[in-house]
């Protein structure tokens, strides 16, 4: 926001060269006394420049009149300080009020007329009051889903009324829509294959960038269910090469950070994802190590939503958490799976 900034010394220098430009952001820090018509103006004012030799600045509005000048009729200097003041009185409005203000309430709130008041706030703040409710909503739900929230739980916690209005107000500016994040975006095709292992059928599925899938027991349907707007081919050449790589470092154990994955989840879960990854074969950890690994001791719970949202298992390696006290803990696939990709790793 570039009301309050820190007083600098404007020289008559910078002085010309913002009215020239007619620089907003200069309204209220000096006013341009123009000695020929007796009046003075924001340096915004929209009226014709008058020649620099019959301009003289004034630090402010008082100081111009005690030289004998009255204030402009079109860009209304005396006002700058009561725009100021209206335009943080509906910040803080729009900041506290559960349902985002309108802006008749608004403007009825600062005394203006609602079209003159959208003018006043979009000159402050770059965006009209309605943009940056929504702007300001959008944040917070940002903030919430890194905190390791639940989607819907964030939405709400941001002050939306519904989860659909969430969508309508985020698409196509977090890139994908919030529930694409969970299910995987439209317009990727996948190669997808079902291989026999010593732990039963394995579903592997990989998109341009990575695996985007490694589950046991599953098949198609459950692409087509998770992935619903991506194209689903069985095999492919290029496929048949990371396939391969995978199959063996699930019957093998051992080093597989080569292998490239295309995951997708909140910033929590990603990091949550990572600390997974950084785990010793041979090793476990616990949801609260997890947690913390991630950067935020307290989100244990999070951790483990983040261990059960994990699409890659075995390569991001989620059956490395047992719970406090060395019980095995649950596992997407079953104990079984779990017991015995452990079992391997400790050899
Ligand atoms: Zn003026």
């Amino acid at each position: 926001m570039r009301y309050r900034e820190a007083a600098v010394t404007i020289t008559d220098d910078i002085a010309w060269a913002a009215v020239m430009r007619r620089d907003r952001t200069y309204d209220g820090r000096f006013v341009t006394g123009v000695l020929t018509t007796g009046i003075y103006c924001r340096p915004s004012c929209a009226a014709r420049h008058p020649d620099r030799g019959n301009v003289r600045f004034f630090t402010d509005c008082a100081a111009a009149r005690a030289a004998g000048l009255r204030a402009c009729k079109r860009c209304l200097p005396d006002d700058v300080g009561r725009d100021e003041a209206a335009v943080l009185a509906a910040i803080d409005e729009i900041r506290n009020a559960q349902d985002v203000p309108s802006l008749a309430v608004l403007a009825e709130l600062t005394g203006y007329s609602p079209t003159h008041f959208q003018r006043i706030f979009k000159r402050a703040i770059g965006l009209s009051p309605a943009s940056y409710a929504r702007a300001l909503r959008e944040e917070r739900a940002r903030n919430s889903l890194s905190a390791g929230e639940s989607v819907t739980g964030a939405i709400y916690e941001a002050g939306y009324g519904s989860a659909s209005r969430f969508y309508e107000d985020t698409k196509g500016r977090l890139g994908m829509t919030a529930s694409a994040w969970a299910n995987g975006g439209a317009g990727v095709t996948i190669n997808w294959a079902v291989v026999e292992t010593s732990m039963g059928p394995m579903l592997v599925a990989a998109t341009q960038k990575g695996v985007c899938r490694l589950s046991f027991g599953e098949d198609e349907s459950e692409l087509a269910h998770r992935f619903p707007k991506a194209e689903l081919v069985e095999g492919g050449d290029a496929f048949a090469k990371l396939l391969a790589e995978v199959v063996a470092s699930v019957e093998a154990p051992g080093d597989f950070s080569h292998i490239p994955l295309d995951v997708k989840g909140t910033a929590f879960q990603e990091a949550c994802w990572d600390a997974l990854r950084a785990i010793p074969p041979g090793e476990t950890r616990t949801y609260s190590e997890i947690a913390a690994a991630a950067g935020n001791a307290k989100a244990v719970r999070a951790a483990g939503s983040a261990n059960a949202k994990n699409n890659v298992a075995v390569l991001i390696p989620c059956h490395r958490v047992v719970r406090k006290g060395g019980d095995l803990g649950g596992y997407a696939y079953g104990p079984d799976i779990k017991r015995e990709l452990l079992k391997r790793e400790r050899r």
